[in-house]
């Protein structure tokens, strides 16, 4: 009989957090929810506590948790509410919690994330922004203190799968040649070029295969989402840019595919469904139940191959540059793609200026080294000033 696994769900009411709570409601045996966390929606985290009965739930700001303590109250539940970023990195640290899935989209994951390492934890990673922006910080804290890292999003975690169960993080001693990291190209794989400067939010945000978060769906829809993954893949698995190639394949069923030196190639295959790999890193090395249909192969009958297009998507260019250039690059990059994808989504610029936005920002901002989480936020910083900077002069 396995021990009852105490999970932290920071972010539980986005879609990696719901699918997250999906799974473990299949197996109240195995999960027990210890904390809950949410931005703002109050009503989301409300239902969510009435079902899984954390010891905490978090709010970002204090005025929901107000809101949300008088709710509970009210049900006469038990559930503590706590607010700030202070208890995310609390809720993240417990120490009767074992596993973290670390689900909060964008740079305001990066905190409770690394308290999470900090404290030896098993963190279930789905929030690429945390490599991105700190990769080798972020690594270097993993192994300093022995946490256990299981990736979330599909493509690492279909290529962890396709990996040795002994793998530790060194490709050529496993005999691997190359990773091959599938992208869906998003809905706008065959747009005329010269229709990109009227897609609108509903478009970008409409994925073909995916389910997503509206910031992760725009990064599909520019590859951004890629390019971050290519980062990502970079510091989960030790594995040098030019060791992983990008490969447009529409129906997202092969999630991706490691090529060994004897010629093998690897690969995860499934529906496009979240569960998949929440379940895998939840009960790993074990298998459970998913809630995910069976692939249909023969429903499928296809797979197609295309190799990416960086003029069409220059998003995943600016990604490869701001590897290559490292230093705070990475950080500034993902800062100023989420000003220009928050700035785009408030009807504010075009699909277009998003690039554009990115590319301006990564120039006017010197690379430098940074070797601590601070140097890092001040990257982030000056990069969102830079960006809102760049966007005022545009639109005078
Ligand atoms: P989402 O927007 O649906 O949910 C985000 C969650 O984070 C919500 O619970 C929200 O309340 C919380 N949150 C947002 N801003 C916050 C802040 N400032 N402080 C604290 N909490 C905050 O996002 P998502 O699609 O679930 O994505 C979550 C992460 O997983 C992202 O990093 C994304 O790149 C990654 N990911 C998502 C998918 C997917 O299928 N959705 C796939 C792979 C990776
Ligand atoms: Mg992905």
């Amino acid at each position: 009989m396995t021990a009852i696994r105490q999970l932290t769900i920071l972010g539980s009411t986005g879609s990696i957090g719901e699918n997250t709570l999906d799974v473990v409601a299949r197996h109240p045996d195995r999960f027990h929810v210890t904390a809950l966390t949410a931005h703002q929606n109050v009503d989301k985290i409300f239902t969510q506590c009435q079902r899984f009965h954390p010891r905490y739930a978090v709010m970002l700001d204090a005025v929901s948790a107000e809101r949300l303590s008088k709710k509970i109250k009210t049900a006469g539940m038990s559930t503590e509410v706590l607010s700030g970023i202070d208890s995310l990195e609390k809720v993240a640290s417990l120490p009767e919690v074992d596993t973290v899935m670390a689900a909060i989209v964008g740079a305001a994951g990066i905190r409770p994330t690394i308290a999470a390492a900090r404290s030896g934890k098993t963190v279930l990673l789905a929030n690429k922004e945390t490599l991105v922006m700190a990769g080798h910080i972020f690594m270097d804290i993993v192994k300093h203190h022995h946490a256990t890292l299981l990736p979330i999003d599909s493509e690492h975690n279909a290529i962890y799968q396709s990996l040795p169960q002994h793998f530790n993080d060194d490709l050529t001693s496993v005999g691997v040649r190359r990773i091959l990291l599938t992208a869906s190209g998003g809905p706008f794989r065959r747009l005329a070029l010269s229709e990109f400067q009227h897609v609108t939010p509903e478009q970008a945000c409409a994925h073909p295969n995916w389910v997503m978060g509206r910031k992760i769906s725009v990064d599909s829809a520019t590859m951004m989402n890629k390019g971050l993954e290519v980062i990502e893949a970079h510091w989960l698995f030790d594995a040098a840019p030019d060791d992983i190639q990008v490969v447009i394949h529409p129906q997202s069923v092969i999630h991706s595919m490691v090529e060994y030196i004897d010629g093998s190639v690897l690969a995860q295959l499934g529906n496009p469904d979240m569960r998949t790999p929440i379940a895998h890193a939840l009960s790993y090395p074990e298998r459970i139940e998913s809630g995910v249909k069976s692939l249909d192969i023969f429903e499928i009958a296809q797979l197609n191959f295309e190799a990416p297009d960086f003029a069409r998507f220059p998003c995943l260019r600016l990604a490869y540059g701001a590897l290559s250039a490292g230093g705070n690059m990475p950080a500034v990059l993902n800062a100023a793609n989420e000003i220009a994808v928050e700035s785009f989504l408030a009807g504010k610029m075009p699909f277009t200026a998003i690039p554009a936005m990115i590319e301006q920002v990564m120039q006017r901002i010197s690379r430098n080294e940074v070797n601590t989480l601070e140097d890092v936020i001040a990257a982030d910083t000056l990069a969102r000033e830079t960006a809102r900077d760049w966007l005022m002069a545009c639109q005078v």
